[in-house]
């Protein structure tokens, strides 16, 4: 009998999908097409934009696995194209800069010494005294590090983030991203070297030094992996946004369209980096009205990044700055020279990214570039971090989903999402937005990598759902650690 080559459809041209067409390019005997709706870029959130000779991401993003899977996937990609580079940030409150990790000494200097006793009262009466379960990131934190200091450096970014008061922001959110920091822990690493930390325990991920980042910034690594995969056979067609799905019950196969035309044939398998919401909002089958209603409950954050361009007065060389001022509306400014200085063409020049958390179609989001620019240019000046009129060129990038958001209703949502899109086979998601992840690239990756597996295996043999923040695989699951609740095996 003459064995069919199998046909892969990967949705999203993201960290995620070009993963996985790489890897089954190499793999060999499947027929892979790539299908990403953007006309330009690939990268998805992990891409580079650049203008005049100016390269800058959608944040900063530092290249960092706990797996080495990723580390070496990332080697194999690019090789000496990836450079060491040293993590330097810090935290702007009350009009100073505070190291970030923490430095003991600075802190206590830069607070003043009233201050920082009733920091360490209130961190004391955390630990005597707990919020027994804490439910939300308010209380999560100020159990880790006392309210004083919650309020201080945690409470003013995140809120602004996520823009909804930390209250309503799930305890699981802080589990997993500060995960392992507490203010001991802060303050053992700000006395002593972090090589020594090292040997000791596992590193924590807030805390890292130093990070490998791409000479031209993540997008190269993205570029030339599509390129290699496209060496191997993979096609990857741009500006071709997916928005309709059907799956045939009788052929187990899958239709994927348009938005007025089906693609030509059918596939066997689905992999989807797109947001869930969107994906589940796209299926033409009958689902019922449950699932339908928990993808629209998906919630998201959304992100303005204004870039300016100016002569480098050299007032900071950190990679970027987290600002915890309430009086100015940017979130975090990031420093691209100091990523790389292939990031910006003349080394006499500085260009900074402005971060703005907002949601799609509010006042910021609608704002014109000119205003936004402006608005940046005025911030920068009130913080004391550029003078007036220095700024030379801007440039405005708006990243819409940036953060799919852990709201005290999501992991219900997932779970009525997970369990009415069982029946269809051959349908796998991965990535952020498509499992409703905050994750970095590494997860994204290692869901990809385990999809590839699934597919030549001929079977799901892995659980994505089972990949941890920290991109590792775990039997036993992360979301039945965090909240005590196991979610049945999925798509
Ligand atoms: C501010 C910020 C800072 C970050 N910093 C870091 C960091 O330091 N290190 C790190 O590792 N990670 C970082 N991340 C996370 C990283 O950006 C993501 O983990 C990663 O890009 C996710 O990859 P993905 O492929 O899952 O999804 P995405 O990057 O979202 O890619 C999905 C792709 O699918 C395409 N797409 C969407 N819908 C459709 C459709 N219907 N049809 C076709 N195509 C579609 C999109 O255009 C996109 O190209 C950061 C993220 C943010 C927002």
């Amino acid at each position: 009998m003459n064995k069919q080559v199998k046909r892969v459809a990967i949705i999203g041209a993201g960290p995620a999908g070009l993963t996985a067409a790489y890897l089954l390019g190499k793999a060999g005997g499947f027929n892979v097409q790539v299908f990403e709706k953007d006309a330009q870029y690939v990268g998805g959130i992990s891409r580079t934009e650049h203008y005049k000779g100016y390269y800058f991401d959608i944040g900063g993003h530092r290249f960092f696995s706990k797996s080495q899977e990723v580390e070496d996937f990332w080697t194999e990609i690019l090789g000496d194209e990836l450079l060491e580079r040293p993590r330097s940030s810090s935290i702007y409150y009350n009009h100073k800069l505070f190291s970030y990790p923490l430095v003991a000494g600075e802190a206590l200097r830069k607070l003043g010494l009233l201050e920082a006793g009733l920091c360490v009262l209130s961190y004391l009466q955390s630990r005597m005294f707990p919020i027994k379960n804490p439910a939300n990131f308010e209380e999560w934190v100020s159990n880790q590090f006392g309210g004083r200091l919650f309020r201080i450096f945690f409470k003013t970014y995140t809120e602004k983030v996520w823009g909804i008061p930390c209250t309503q922001i799930s305890a699981d959110w802080a589990a997993q991203r500060i995960k392992g920091l507490s203010l001991s822990s802060a303050i053992w690493n700000a006395v002593f070297p972090r090589r020594k930390q090292h040997k000791q325990g596992p590193i924590i991920k807030t805390l890292i030094d130093s990070f490998r980042y791409p000479k031209f910034g993540p997008g190269q690594m993205w570029e030339t992996c599509k390129a290699k995969a496209e060496a191997l056979g993979v096609v990857v067609g741009m500006n071709q946004p997916i928005t309709q799905l059907f799956y045939h019950q009788d052929k187990h196969q899958w239709q994927i369209g348009h938005q007025n035309s089906w693609v030509e044939g059918e596939f066997d398998y689905v992999i989807c980096s797109a947001p869930l919401r969107q994906l589940v909002g796209g299926i033409k089958n009958p689902l019922s009205l449950a699932v339908r209603d928990a993808a629209q409950g998906l919630a998201y954050r959304d992100f303005i990044t204004v870039v300016l361009m100016l002569k480098d007065q050299h007032r900071f060389n950190e990679n970027w700055i987290y600002i915890h001022d309430p009086n100015v509306k940017v979130g975090r400014v990031q420093n691209f020279k100091s990523w790389s200085p292939y990031m910006v063409p003349d080394k006499e020049m500085a260009c900074y990214g402005l971060e703005y958390f907002c949601f799609e179609g509010d006042g910021l989001w609608n704002s014109s570039d000119a205003d936004l620019v402006a608005l940046g240019t005025s911030e920068m000046v009130t913080l004391g971090l550029i003078d007036g009129g220095m700024v030379l060129d801007s440039y405005v990038v708006r990243q819409p989903k940036a953060y799919p958001v852990y709201n005290q209703e999501y992991q219900t949502h997932i779970e009525t999402i997970k369990r009415g899109l069982q029946p269809f086979e051959g349908l796998i998601l991965t990535g952020r937005n498509g499992m409703h992840k905050y994750n970095n690239q590494d997860h994204s990756m290692m869901t990809a990598m385990l999809a590839v597996k699934n597919i030549v295996a001929g079977e799901m043999k892995y659980d994505l759902w089972k990949v941890n923040q920290d991109a590792e695989y775990h039997e036993d699951g992360e979301l039945a650690n965090a909240g005590g609740r196991s979610i049945p095996t999925s798509v």
